[in-house]
């Protein structure tokens, strides 16, 4: 059951340099290789809400082994009212933290014009769900020559996810990882947020060399539910995962975004731990 992929011309080009089943290109990030030999955890806060709460869940973040912190500073809110992120304030801090702890960032990016403004501080661009199909967006981080997060629009199929990834390719940047992030699925109604689709992640390791990462978090929806979406994905053969987490002793009621789905410390470690058993066996 292939999909039909229609004008993948750079991708394709790009592919089929990689006819060897089982090849990854690795994108690095901050000197971590994704889609390397073992899997990659990126992990933060839902959005950046201050210089003390980023710097403490970046500690634990870097005490679990960890070398790249995620975190928005415009955040995609369903809402107008709801809160949009610390902005430029949230790129600021999220530099002050890398300078603090080293680790590398992954921020998204969610209006083409303010590209180069996160390009400045960010390793790893992410393009959300919501944005997933906002073509100037995606061609402007193509531009960037970043590495580019793609995740999949919670209700793209798999031909939408690789045209996305086109765009971005087009501008010359083959850097891209995928991010399942889980699929609105009507029957799941009432108990999950999303659904995490792992059948997915083979198929994009089958049909592509560039690297996949699962975040069970927005599927979740619920923070005691991640650990077990987080082992199905690497089970599944996800190159690593994207997770939210919280700082130890947190107030999720103080939290102004995601606040009921980031993990504590200690389950983070318990993650990094199952993580280190090793790669699933390549699918292809
Ligand atoms: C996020 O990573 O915080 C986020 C907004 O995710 P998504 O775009 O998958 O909803
Ligand atoms: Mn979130």
């Amino acid at each position: 059951m292939e999909p039909t992929i229609p004008d993948l011309g750079i991708l394709r080009r790009f592919w089929s340099g990689f006819e060897d089943a089982g090849t990854t290109q690795a994108v690095v990030v901050g000197g971590v290789a994704i889609g390397g030999a073992d899997p990659v955890i990126i992990a933060g806060p839902c959005a950046v809400e201050s210089y003390e709460q980023t710097l403490a869940i970046a500690t634990s973040v870097r005490r679990a082994g960890i070398r790249i912190l995620r975190g928005g500073a415009f955040k995609p809110r369903t809402y107008p009212g709801s809160f949009q992120g610390l902005g430029d304030e949230g790129l600021e801090i999220l530099a002050a933290v890398r300078r603090e702890t080293g680790l590398a960032i992954v921020t998204e990016v969610l209006d083409p014009r303010l590209v180069e403004r996160v390009a400045a501080v960010a390793d790893m661009l992410q393009i959300g769900s919501r944005s997933m199909q906002n073509t100037p967006l995606l061609t402007e981080a193509g531009r960037s020559g970043k590495p580019v997060l793609l995740k999949r629009g919670w209700s793209a199929t798999l031909s939408e996810w690789l045209g996305a990834a086109e765009y971005v390719a087009r501008e010359g940047n083959t850097q891209i990882v995928f991010c399942e992030r889980g699929i609105r699925v009507p029957a799941a109604e009432g108990y999950a947020r999303a659904v995490l689709d792992l059948n997915v992640i083979h198929a994009i390791r089958a049909l592509t060399p560039l690297p996949v990462l699962a975040d069970p978090s927005h599927a979740a929806g619920r923070w005691d539910r991640v650990e077990p979406l987080a082992r199905a994905a690497l089970a599944a053969s996800a190159h690593g995962l994207l997770i939210e987490a919280v700082a130890a002793d947190t107030d999720r009621a103080l939290l102004r975004s995601d606040a009921e789905q980031g993990i504590p410390p200690d389950v983070l470690e318990r993650i990094v731990g199952f993580a280190r058993r090793g790669p699933a066996p390549d699918p292809r």
